[in-house]
């Protein structure tokens, strides 16, 4: 029998949990054929998500679950569950019921088809504010430009992978992620499965601009240098337009035989200037921020527990 490993990270999702185990339960009874593993990432809740997690796994065996020593974030618990999934194929999933489960029998289809990555993509987004949708497809678009692989639109991270997809990301081991990019990045054969995305059943969203923002900046900057050429886009047309002012106040003095007269000008100018100077340098402290992170080398997670035994940190994974 074919194993399927739904991995589910949870960060404070107590209130969520007792729906998501009752619809995946459901689920899991109406596909016989197939063996499961529901493997949730903790990732340092503060509520009791853990002990939740815990009871589930004393009743059904098919529950197993990595804890995290503190919170690192959903992309670090996404790359954490993949190293300790177990399946021919795993799934990922929210907590909170926004990918609905009822999809995961369509997504094994177009597997069993052949393909090895299906992606659920999202027809509407009930419970989401405009300002959220808006953001949402701006940064699709400018990610598309930037990047040269196909950037899948309106598609979070509820899909299947085959084993050989897993194993792929597995290798890809930086620690500022943007999985998003990565799925593309893998290839392999890929299909898409339309879906309504449901509000959260319970709970709030983890999610706050600052951390939107802060993963639409890792997306773009992981995947291309292209924001480094903006020095090249903006420093030409500045060069051009100081070597044409400088020839016109010089040209004009002779002519007019007078002194420059122009200091308010020169303030304008070192102030664009300087302008100009800081902006390359904040692109410029990006990539080395980067490339300061990925040289630590660290581990990207640690695990407190995984399925009740402590973690020693002794192997790699
Ligand atoms: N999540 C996580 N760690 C975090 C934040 C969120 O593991 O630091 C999980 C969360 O429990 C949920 C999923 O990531 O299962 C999506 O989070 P959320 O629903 O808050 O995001 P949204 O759907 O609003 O984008
Ligand atoms: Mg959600």
């Amino acid at each position: 029998m074919k194993k399927i490993s739904i991995i589910i990270p949870a960060y404070n999702e107590e209130e969520s949990l007792p729906h998501l185990y009752e619809r995946l339960e459901k689920l899991m009874s109406s596909m016989e054929n197939y063996e499961f593993e529901i493997l949730f990432v903790n990732d340092g809740s503060k509520d009791n998500t853990i002990s939740l997690i815990k009871e589930y796994r004393e009743k059904d065996n098919r529950i197993s679950y990595v804890d995290f020593s503190r919170n690192f974030g959903k992309e670090i618990a996404m790359i954490a569950g993949l190293d300790y999934a177990k399946g021919d194929c795993v799934i990922f999933m929210d907590a909170d019921l926004q990918d609905p489960p009822e999809l995961i029998p369509e997504l094994v289809k177009y597997w069993e088809e052949g393909y090895d990555d299906v992606y659920a993509k999202r027809n509407s987004r009930k419970g989401e504010t405009w300002l959220k949708k808006f953001t949402s497809k701006m940064y699709y678009r400018v990610l598309q430009h930037l990047t040269n692989v196909p950037i899948q639109e309106d598609t979070g991270d509820f899909r299947l992978l085959d084993r050989r997809c897993v194993n792929a990301l597995r290798k890809m081991r930086e620690s500022q992620r943007c999985s998003k990019s990565m799925f593309s990045w893998i290839g392999y054969k890929k299909k898409e499965v339309l879906y309504d995305r449901d509000p959260r059943v319970a709970g709030q969203t983890k999610w706050n601009y600052k951390k939107l923002v802060d993963l639409a900046i890792d997306g773009i900057t992981s995947f291309t240098t292209s924001p480094l050429r903006i020095s090249t886009y903006v420093s030409i047309p500045t060069f051009m337009i100081l070597f044409i002012y400088f020839i016109y106040v010089i040209a004009k003095c002779i002519v007019t035989s007078t002194a420059i007269q122009a200091y308010q000008a020169i303030i304008l100018l070192i102030l664009f200037f300087s302008g100009v100077q800081i902006l390359l340098f904040g692109i410029i402290g990006e990539y080395l921020g980067r490339i300061f992170n990925e040289s630590k080398n660290r581990p990207l997670y640690l695990v407190n527990e995984y399925n009740g035994e402590k973690e020693m940190n002794d192997e790699d994974k």
